[in-house]
């Protein structure tokens, strides 16, 4: 497959389909080459169409798509990866679920993101390969706010602007990093975070995966952490996007 005037290539990760027309189906896709964007699949209603199978969410594919003078439309469709791991699991479907709801819900339509793309893929990949999903979650979630430009700043106040001393800290979401002690005090809505935690988040933060998975940390800085990055990226997203249904609908899944 390759590009012509009629027709483009895309790599994508199919993060959700609905019903249009008689017999078409609408995607929304995170692509490696264009973001995210919106394709027309038709007759894949009908029962003994061989694309349909290729273009359910989670799917990784590579399509040829028509332009034309409204939405693309998918002239082929292949597989590269069905994650029938992940599929097979309910509980690992959510925490892929989550990861495509991030791409979609932080991005916004054919905004190039194809760093972010790979991160995704590796972490999909890492689910269906049995990886522990907390090492896998968080990783990407890290990362995807570095890619995304929301790093949290963990190694200096965010309001003094001081190193961070190795002593239990606070975080403020709206501020996006660390308050220490002395600043907690005049900055509103901070949460607590112990030095145990916010040294594994570091950690997370400037290592790669392989990495990140030598660090063990324990049951309750685990807690700590996804709270911590739940708190946070929803604070992002609803100040982004403001919009209170995905809110609640992602604090369920989380
Ligand atoms: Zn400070």
């Amino acid at each position: 497959m390759a590009d012509t005037p009629r027709s483009f290539r895309v790599e994508a990760l199919v993060l959700r389909h609905s019903n249009f027309a008689e017999a078409d189906r609408l995607l929304t896709l995170f692509t490696r080459e264009r973001g995210k964007m919106h394709v027309v699949a038709k007759g894949v209603r009908k029962l003994k169409s061989r694309k349909a199978g290729h273009l359910e969410p989670f799917t990784r594919v590579q399509l040829q798509l028509a332009r034309g003078q409204g939405m693309p439309i998918i002239a082929q469709a292949e597989t590269m990866e069905a994650y029938s791991a992940i599929r097979a699991d309910l509980d690992m479907t959510a925490r892929a679920a989550y990861v495509l709801e991030v791409l979609d819900r932080f991005t916004y339509d054919e905004e190039e993101h194809p760093q972010l793309f790979q991160l995704a893929v590796e972490t999909l990949e890492r689910l269906n390969a049995g990886v522990e999903a907390f090492f896998a979650n968080r990783y990407f979630e890290l990362h995807a706010l570095n890619t995304l430009g929301f790093r949290p700043e963990l190694f200096a106040c965010v309001s003094c602007r001081q190193p961070v001393q190795p002593v239990d800290q606070f975080f403020s979401a709206r501020r996006g990093g660390v308050v220490c002690p002395d600043c907690a005090l005049r900055v509103e809505g901070v949460r607590p975070v112990s030095v145990d935690t916010l040294r594994f988040l570091r950690h997370f933060q400037r290592s790669s995966f392989k990495e990140a998975c030598r660090a063990d940390p324990r049951p309750a800085q685990r807690e700590e952490m996804e709270t911590l990055l739940q708190y946070y990226i929803l604070t992002q997203m609803e100040s982004r996007l403001n919009t209170p249904g995905f809110i609640r609908a992602i604090s369920e899944k989380a």
